[in-house]
């Protein structure tokens, strides 16, 4: 396939998804949009598609407003918060002990320090879910506090790159919240005792939404699963984060029209890596409980293009012999190295089965863990290079036909 198709395809369908820099977070207007894109080509290029929709919760803000003695702290809505309108004494915590001895009943809470140093995993996350973030949540929804404020710094690990980050995001947690910086949340502590007014319009709004599969093949045999999530972060247009994995999807969608090996492929556009309760992974997983047995291999591609650095291949559990083969299609390709593993994406529904995966990111990603791209407004097309997106189907393509 010539190189000049594939780059103004490529750059096409960036625009597609990305365009007018609108969010794509499950349920809102842009995901429905690019599941709709992603839908139609797929269907063009004659590949069998199937789409499943489920419920969903999509949320919108319009701000939030904290006052304390006459002055005014700035504040952000948590996502998927509920609102409030609040007059209550404020109260701290910074750590466990202070929400297992202190009373805070009908106050507001200033969450600070220690406590507030990690993205609380949500409520019904399945994946991964520490001890101890399950503590704080079911001690703060014991605690009868009206609403919470959250002082953060930053959580490149959980929460990407934004500053403060939300402590809590999520849907199935009904204390109303808000978050702050760590600055702010010095200010506010000197008021404990006092009065505070909280005011935070934020509304939760049910949606549906919808995961895109596509196959080719006999779906009997042995399947190759190729998986990119379609949906961003609210507020982030998401041109890396996942655009552009999108993109090389259906790239190689296109270069695979022809394929006759041995096995079954199957394509999907995953509707939830970045939503608080992964919905469509749920879902996907759900489908195929009985079904995990036949899949030979999974190819995630998320973060791909990234126009420092190159293009970075993760192997997990390659058996020898694909391994060996991998690393000789790598090094026909200069862009693309062979990177390290990382356990933060849809690969991880694969792997935690034991099953073999490749997961396709850009290596700057892997090497830049204090950056603010990742689910910030920063994340648009122009920090995308189509050529490395180019790069790297060829050489999905080329992997693929030799497995
Ligand atoms: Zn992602």
């Amino acid at each position: 396939m010539k190189t000049i198709y594939l780059n103004v395809k490529c750059i096409s369908f960036l625009k597609a998804l990305c365009s007018d820099n609108i969010d794509r977070p499950v349920g809102s207007t842009g995901n429905k949009r690019a599941a709709n894109i992603v839908k139609e080509e797929l269907e063009f290029l004659g590949w069998n598609v199937e789409t499943s929709e489920f419920d969903v919760i999509d949320w919108k803000q319009s701000g939030a407003k904290l006052n304390v003695n006459g002055s005014e702290l700035n504040v952000f809505v948590s996502p998927y918060s509920t609102g409030c309108s609040v007059k209550a004494p404020l109260a701290i915590a910074e750590s466990i002990s202070d929400l297992e001895k202190n009373d805070y009943k009908d106050s507001v809470v200033l969450l600070k320090g220690e406590i507030a140093q990690e993205q609380l995993m949500p409520k019904n996350f399945v994946f991964y879910n520490p001890e101890h973030h399950k503590k704080i949540i079911s001690l703060l929804e014991n605690s009868g506090a009206r609403a919470l404020v959250c002082a953060t710094g930053k959580d490149a690990a959980l929460a990407g790159g934004v500053y403060p980050f939300p402590l809590i995001e999520d849907g199935d947690f009904d204390i109303p919240s808000v978050f702050t910086t760590e600055e702010e949340g010095h200010k506010l502590a000197e008021h404990a005792g006092h009065e505070v007014t909280l005011t935070s319009c934020s509304e939760r709004i049910d949606s549906t939404a919808c995961n895109v599969v596509a196959r080719k093949g006999n779906p009997n045999k042995e399947r190759i699963i190729i998986t990119a999530h379609i949906d961003s972060k609210k507020g982030s247009p998401g041109a890396l984060d996942n655009a552009s994995g999108i993109v090389v999807m259906l790239l190689l969608a296109d270069m695979l029209n022809d394929y006759k090996g041995d096995y079954s492929l199957e394509i999907v556009a995953l509707n939830g890596e970045d939503h608080y309760a992964n919905p469509g992974q749920m879902q996907y997983i759900e489908s195929n409980k009985e079904n995990f047995e036949n899949i030979l291999i999974n190819i995630n591609i998320d973060g791909p293009g990234y126009n420092i650095g190159e293009t970075s291949f993760s192997f997990f559990n390659l058996p020898d012999k694909l391994q060996k083969s991998a690393k000789k299609i790598l090094r026909e390709y200069p862009g693309i190295v062979e990177g390290p593993q990382w356990p933060q994406g849809d690969h991880s529904i694969f792997t935690q089965q034991g099953k073999a995966a490749i997961a396709v990111t850009s290596k700057w990603l892997l090497d830049n863990s204090e950056q603010d791209i990742t689910h910030t407004e920063n994340d648009e097309i122009s920090i995308v290079d189509c050529r490395k997106l180019v790069e790297a189907a060829q050489a999905l393509n080329a992997l693929i036909r030799k497995i």
